[in-house]
């Protein structure tokens, strides 16, 4: 996660309000029984079992929406599992800020490993164990928290949000896009922040500026409608696993550059300060190599590891099979040989170009004598956010305030495919503001999150929203205010 320092002491941020600090104290030990109380409830989206915790989840967060005072609660229905929606618009001439997070969590296999029950959640040594305690439960329930303490405290917001929370982010966002396209009227907003990132290595503060895209496919190559003798028929027929390997090593050559014709001509490459910028980073290779486990890395000729994991773009076999699997020997020319294959995509590539520009040369690639298809699975673009914008720079402001240290800025290698629907369909700026400490164990076994990154993150957000509250009251339009807020 390449990431840049920006530049330290630039920005005014209200001091912290004394009555939230008070009710903060006050509430402590009852927010945390909350925080886990949530994360008690097993919303495990990929599983079908679980559809009723997932609905029970939705509803747990509707009625804290409801009880905290927010309007326009709703568990909304898609074709997969509900959206939360809720809003409080009662700041005239404030901005409005939409809030995304999502409420599924992944499943917990491999069960054995996990050290205590993932959904028999607690607090140990300053951290919060438990599936979802960091994504994005934990991040979903310090916004719950920093508008309770705002309203309990004051009776009102500074600014107008909205809450959306999703329930499939970890199975793709499948319904989420359906949903925003039917419910454009009451998304408009100033910006999006989407809750659902962290902080670089070592636990420093940081915003995500750019995730990389997404681009899915399948390859199937078929030969004969079953498997042939290798004895009576080979050497005279094409073999399928020989033809899918042909075409598999076409794609990529030993300088680990993508042979794609036109696969690069959309590429954004970063500049030279911002490849400065990468390499002045604490990254340690021979450390990040061992923890890995692998005998090398192999970046791209030309580029180091970091800056192949975040500002170029990849492809990359994710299963290949076809033929025999079993132990000792089969004589058989297989019928059939299948590949995944996906790419991480980098700004400005579209995934519908790249996706045809692939499938055009793997077909290029085919031998005569079988049949090849490619099949588009999925796809998500690459997204990079505007750090100049006002939002983002209150947003840098606060983090530094609250977290004592300048914020890095993270170019993240992943994707997070709501970022791009955001930035598509409701054409709204996007800044991605997450709090989880980057060894958090995500969809992994003992998953957690440092409370004091839970705590920090909630101040973090209360004081946002008065920043940007209090840049409307200083007569500076939401849109214009970046140079009020950098001061
Ligand atoms: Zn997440």
């Amino acid at each position: 996660m390449p990431a840049m320092e920006r530049e330290a002491g630039t920005a005014a941020v209200t001091a912290f309000d004394p009555g939230i600090e008070a009710h903060l104290g006050r509430t402590a030990e009852a927010r945390q029984a909350s925080y886990l109380e949530f994360l008690r409830i097993p919303s495990i989206s990929a599983l079908p079992e679980h559809a009723p915790d997932i609905r029970r989840a939705a509803q747990w967060i509707l009625d804290e929406l409801t009880r905290i005072g927010f309007e326009h609660a709703e568990v909304g229905e898609t074709a997969g599992h509900p959206v939360v929606y809720a809003d409080w618009l009662h700041a005239p001439g404030a901005p409005t800020i939409l809030v995304y997070c999502h409420y599924d969590v992944q499943p917990v296999d491999p069960i054995g490993q996990w050290e205590t029950a993932p959904f028999e959640p607690f607090i140990r040594d300053g951290r919060v164990v438990g599936r979802g305690a960091a994504d994005d439960k934990g991040q979903l329930h310090l916004h719950l928290k920093a508008a309770e303490a705002l309203l309990a405290t004051r009776g009102r917001l500074p600014l107008n949000l909205r809450f959306l929370f999703e329930g499939e982010e970890e199975i793709t966002s499948a319904s989420l896009g359906p949903w925003l396209a039917a419910n454009l009227a009451r998304l408009s907003a100033d910006a999006v922040i989407i809750s659902d990132t962290g902080f670089f290595e070592g636990n420093l503060p940081a915003l995500t500026v750019a995730l990389r895209g997404n681009l899915y496919t399948q390859i199937d190559v078929v030969g004969s409608p079953v498997d042939l003798h290798s004895g009576g028929f080979g050497g005279a027929v094409e073999n399928p696993a020989n033809a899918l390997a042909h075409i598999v090593a076409g794609l990529k050559d030993r300088d680990g550059h993508i042979t794609i014709p036109g696969f690069y001509d959309d590429v954004v490459e970063p500049t030279a300060q911002e490849r400065f910028e990468i390499s002045c980073l604490p990254f340690d290779e021979a450390a990040y190599r061992a923890e890995i486990g692998v005998r090398a890395l192999a970046p791209e000729r030309g580029w180091t590891a970091l800056e192949c994991t975040a500002v170029r773009p990849t492809l990359d076999v994710n299963g290949l099979w076809g033929g025999f699997q079993g132990d000792g020997q089969k004589t058989i020319i297989p019928a059939a040989a299948h590949a995944k294959v996906s790419c991480r995509l980098v700004p400005n590539q579209d995934p519908d170009t790249v996706f045809e520009r692939f499938r055009d040369h793997v077909q290029r690639l085919a031998p005569p004598g079988v049949l090849v298809e490619v099949t588009k699975l999925g796809e998500a673009r690459p997204v990079r956010t505007d750090t100049a914008h006002p939002v983002a720079q209150a947003a840098l402001a606060v983090l530094e305030a609250e977290f004592g240290r300048a914020p890095l800025l993270i170019r993240s290698g992943g994707t997070i495919g709501v970022a791009s629907m955001f930035v598509e369909q409701l054409g709204l700026p996007l800044v991605m503001l997450g709090f989880t400490n980057p060894d958090d164990n995500a969809h992994a076994p003992n998953e957690f999150m440092l409370l004091e990154n839970y705590e920090r993150g909630l101040r973090t957000v209360c004081r946002l929203w008065d920043d940007l509250g209090a840049m409307a009251r200083d007569g500076a339009a939401a849109t214009t205010a970046g140079t009020a807020v950098r001061g």
